[in-house]
């Protein structure tokens, strides 16, 4: 039976403190016990491990009053461990103490520690007022997840609330006009196709949107370490040559150029090797323990890759995910790879590749077009969920500011590290809550450059271009010829992206003219074509869980947690792109989460009707 109304008024929300606990982390995988040899997936493991036991404890992170680390042959100038230790910790700041040890008791193992951590219970805090109407189901955000999942649940005949906390709808696809001229660029998601992404594709075929076919004529750069371009065809492999030929404006001169052919056999074993391991994967449910228990650095090194190749791979985690290789799962890695078809097929520009589209009119002209479509009633922006309470039976109660709503059902479509923002009672269970916590974004922002005219193509160039220098890792051409609109987008990430993003938009701007003019060996060009840039740093976006494009996991996770990532907590169940066996952290991956979840809480109530 549901509660009076007040009732909700004596719900569990707030915390007081209750005692120490001690726990221990030790670098193990979780699933096989297996220590891995590299002290990067050992720090990385020994923080699941005591992670996993203070959550089994009922504490949590920022409870963790005193840390202490162990440290074989410790190098104060190499504080290798700090790197993980601030990520883990996020903000938090206990006591650290640090032994330096010569052995620990089992051979092999680096890192050790282990935790005071404060235990805390819940006290019941006043609430208020519950909204009369009860809803079918409470969605959690109006990106194309949450809209997807309304859209659907609507259409089956159910009442539907959906609660944004932005202004605006589209979460991660947010469209805006350029204030030079015509045309719009993407300030979040941009890319699409139209074969393996079919439901994404059908979606913005629906709102009658234009596709502009990505730009693969003419040949792409990179840029070594030491800021030096060189030109390769679309589709092959940069090569480790000094070519000048590129500085002639006739393309059939580009071809001639002497190629190392050994670095490119290398290059080429080293992304075959990925793709392979990828592909060996069951999508829904990723097992490797060996890839998980190390960083996708370590499988690196363990595949005998080169300087240059770890360079090239570190390219991929960054245009990816923002990541390192250092600080993700090697499964995590391979895994995101395989939702997207594989390697190939998700760094492809082409015909089912991963950024083989564009839209016109802007990407977020779909959760536009969706949101359009339903009743305004059932959407509120400007209501961020503070609190999801599940103390009831049957019933959930979402508060929002000084609102509560009840539904049966609730769908959660916020990217997982903004749950961690949410207050959940009964709290989530610790598979759940370690998969929560251990979410992390890398360093991922898109700055596009809009030209006069597009130089690039004149010279016999398609636009794309990486760089192991920075500031941007990739330059993609983002143009829309209707519009007269010629746009380079550079995505400065990682590590790399987060040095620039110290400095403001002016010096970083210059930057990027400098870079894109020493690429192209033409900066006066560059600089009279120029006309203006769009920024836009997802790290500021509290919604998104400050970052993007999606979060990673570090090692272990996967195997420990991984399984809960899709599974329901009582009435609450969850969705958002990361849930996604296909294309996850893609926009189709957000379409088919939206339409997974509203078909299991479907089913759920209209059954329950029956
Ligand atoms: C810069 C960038 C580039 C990208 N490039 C591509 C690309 O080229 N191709 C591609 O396919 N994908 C790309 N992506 C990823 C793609 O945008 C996402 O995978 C997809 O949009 C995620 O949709 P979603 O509905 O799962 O999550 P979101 O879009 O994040 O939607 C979640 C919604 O929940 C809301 N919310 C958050 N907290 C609360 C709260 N407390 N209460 C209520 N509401 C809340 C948010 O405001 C948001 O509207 C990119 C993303 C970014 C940011």
């Amino acid at each position: 039976m549901a509660p009076p109304v007040n009732a909700i008024a004596s719900a569990p929300l707030g915390t007081a403190p209750m005692g120490l606990i001690h726990v221990s982390g030790q670098p193990r995988s979780p699933v096989s016990n297996e220590v891995p040899a590299d002290f990067d997936s050992q720090v990385l493991l020994s923080l699941l491990d005591l992670h996993r036991a203070l959550l089994a404890a009922g504490g949590s992170i920022v409870g963790i009053a005193r840390l202490t680390l162990y440290i074989v042959n410790y190098n104060r100038r190499e504080l290798q461990h700090t790197r993980h230790l601030h990520r883990f910790l996020r903000g938090h700041n206990p006591i650290i103490n640090l032994v330096p040890v010569t052995q620990l008791a089992e051979p092999g193992w680096q890192f050790l520690l282990d935790a005071e951590v404060a235990i805390s219970h819940s006290i019941p805090q006043p609430l208020p007022t519950v909204d009369q109407k009860a809803w079918d189901v409470i969605v959690l955000g109006a990106g194309l997840s949450g809209l997807t999942a309304a859209d659907q649940l609507i259409q089956a005949g159910l009442s539907c609330l959906v609660l944004e906390a932005r202004d605006r709808v589209g979460g991660r696809t947010w469209s805006a006009s350029l204030s030079h001229g015509k045309g719009i660029v993407d300030i979040g998601a941009s890319w699409l196709n139209n074969t393996n992404q079919s439901k994404v594709s059908k979606l913005a075929r629906r709102f009658e949107v234009e596709f502009i076919t990505q730009n693969t004529s003419g040949n792409c750069l990179a840029q070594d370490k030491a800021g030096s371009s060189h030109v390769f065809a679309y589709g092959g492999l940069p090569v480790s040559y000094r070519s000048s030929a590129f500085l002639s404006s006739d393309p059939l001169e580009l071809t001639t150029a002497q190629f190392d052919t050994e670095t490119q056999k290398h290059l080429g074993e080293i992304r075959d090797l990925v793709e392979a391991d990828c592909q060996q994967l069951d999508s829904a449910n990723p097992q490797n323990p060996i890839h998980d228990a190390m960083t996708f650095l370590a499988y690196l090194c363990s595949r005998n890759a080169s300087e240059t190749a770890i360079a090239s791979a570190s390219i991929w985690s960054r245009a990816m995910l923002g990541q390192e290789p250092q600080d993700i799962s090697a499964l995590y890695f391979l895994h995101h790879c395989k939702a997207g078809g594989g390697l190939l097929q998700m760094r492809s520009d082409r015909v089912g590749g991963g950024q083989y589209l564009r839209i016109r009119q802007g990407t977020q002209s779909i959760c536009k077009g969706l949101a359009a479509s339903l009743p305004s009633k059932n959407i509120l922006l400007s209501s961020p969920v503070t609190a999801v309470n599940q103390s009831y039976p049957n019933r959930v109660y979402v508060q929002t500011g000084n609102r509560i709503f009840q539904a049966s059902k609730v769908i959660s479509t916020v990217p997982s590290p903004v749950l961690r923002g949410i207050q959940f009672t009964p709290t989530l269970p610790a598979r759940k809550q370690l998969l929560v916590d251990s979410y992390t974004y890398g360093y991922f922002t898109k700055a596009m450059l809009v030209f006069k005219n597009p130089f690039w193509a004149e010279k016999g160039f398609c636009g794309l271009a990486q760089s192991f220098t920075g500031p941007a890792s990739i330059i993609r051409d983002c143009s829309s010829p209707e519009d007269d609109a010629w746009i380079l987008t550079c995505f400065l990430c990682g590590d790399t992206g987060r040095t620039w993003s110290q400095q403001d938009d002016k010096i970083r701007t210059d930057s990027l003219l400098e870079q894109i003019g020493l690429m192209y060996s033409d900066k006066t060009r560059v600089l009279s074509e120029y006309l203006t840039t769009v920024w836009h740093d997802w790290t500021a976006e509290q919604y998104s869980g400050f970052g993007c494009p999606c979060p990673s996991l570090p090692p272990g996770v996967l195997s420990a947690a991984g399984d809960a990532l899709r599974e329901p907590f009582w009435n609450v169940h969850f969705s958002g792109t990361e849930t996604s066996v296909e294309w996850k952290g893609f926009m189709e991956g957000a379409v088919r989460s939206g339409e997974r979840s509203a078909t299991e809480v479907s089913k759920q109530l209209v059954g329950s009707r029956v």
